[in-house]
């Protein structure tokens, strides 16, 4: 078992070493992804303990077995309604439903061409499917095209493109029309992996691909703005039941605690509703202000992200910060390519104007 702290040695020396570790609570949070504060939103958690005392703490089984319930369905029509498509099927965590319906779709003889930046459980998702994983350079367009004009695409007999909406280290945006485009003429599927948009951007925070085209299929999040966990992927109606029979992340799990999908319930209502509305102005008030006063020229999304570029330096940088109460985790390869390590920042609707001010003069600071 050598190897083990030898390879840990190695880590440490990169710089690279990961540990949890628990943050003062009366530190700032600016990392969070509960982007509408719902985590600790009253009729989040009321939902959350109804739905304990009503089916007990855990689900007992797969969904295919006896851990199906009628909030599951509930919830999974909630969300097709809402997204205006044809179906919702629940995953227990974004993770799973990457691992799942990517190998799911896509096999040996099939193509995935794949963003440079996308999210490691994509990464895993394309492993795990055996297919040949093309990589495009981060939304360039022109470069996915050649690649789906090339050989190893024509030879493939299912094409998909897959891509992060908002993508989750640099905040900014995939170019969804051109990829909509590209994935007709080419006769593609299109997965789009929503978890940094659903809850704050589009109708009703449906995200940024409501619409349900046949090639199309998305991917939400609950553990991100609901303030829950667990995930969901929309669709045509065939395509619930194609994943409930094939992915295989969905058949072999139990499914999730009630405590979660009532959690889930209350705050799908909140982000469909006024007060959803109400929290997306403020969110996007909070991610203005934070862009106008460090001068960022993002804000596209409540991630901001600093480069440092060294992954010592950034964590050296985290933690003076951490010291002035403002928690922001400074994020390192392989999370990011080598070489582009910085603090991700995030903005919530429910910091105050004298946080976010803190959190300002803290930054300036930094270059004193
Ligand atoms: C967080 C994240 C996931 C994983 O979702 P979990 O529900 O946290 O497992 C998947 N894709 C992207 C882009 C993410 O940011």
């Amino acid at each position: 078992m050598f190897f083990l702290q030898e390879s840990l040695n190695e880590i440490k020396k990169q710089g690279l070493w990961r540990q949890t570790r628990l943050i003062p609570r009366d530190s700032i949070n600016f990392c969070s992804n509960d982007y509408l504060g719902l985590s600790h939103h009253a009729r989040v958690l009321h939902g959350a303990l109804q739905a304990a005392r009503r089916y007990g703490t855990g689900s007992g089984a797969a969904r295919l077995v006896s851990g199906n319930t009628d909030m599951m369905e509930i919830l999974e029509s909630e969300i097709a309604q809402w997204k205006r498509v044809g179906s919702a099927v629940l995953f227990n965590s974004g993770y799973h439903a990457n691992i799942g319906v990517i190998p799911a779709l896509m096999g040996e003889k099939d193509v995935i061409f794949s963003d440079a930046l996308n999210h490691a459980s994509i990464v895993d998702g394309c492993r795990l499917s055996k297919a040949k994983t093309l990589i495009y350079r981060h939304n360039d367009m022109g470069h996915l095209e050649s690649l789906l004009k090339g050989r190893v695409s024509q030879k493939a007999s299912r094409r998909l493109l897959v891509t992060e909406s908002v993508f989750s280290m640099e905040g900014d945006l995939a170019s969804l029309e051109d990829l909509k485009d590209l994935a007709s003429r080419y006769q593609a599927f299109l997965y789009v992996d929503e978890a940094h948009a659903v809850g704050i951007l589009g109708r009703k925070g449906t995200g940024r691909s409501e619409t349900g085209a046949e090639n199309l299929l998305t991917l939400g999040t609950f553990g991100k703005a609901f303030g829950s966990y667990g995930a969901f992927v929309c669709g045509s109606d065939v395509l619930k039941k194609y994943l409930m029979n094939k992915a295989r992340s969905f058949i072999f799990s139990t499914s999730l605690p009630p405590a979660a999908i009532g959690a889930s319930l209350a705050a799908l209502k909140i982000v469909r509703g006024p007060e959803g509305e109400r929290l997306r102005r403020e969110l996007w008030s909070n991610v203005d202000l934070v862009n106008q006063e460090l001068g960022l020229d993002q804000g596209t999304s409540p991630i901001f992200s600093i480069r440092i570029g060294d992954a010592r330096e950034t964590m050296r940088i985290s933690e003076r910060l951490l010291r002035d109460g403002i928690h922001i985790q400074g994020i390192r390869p392989p999370t990011v390519p080598e070489g582009t390590s910085r603090l991700r920042l995030t903005v919530s609707a429910t910091h105050t104007v004298g946080q976010i001010a803190q959190l300002i003069s803290s930054l300036k600071a930094l270059h004193s």
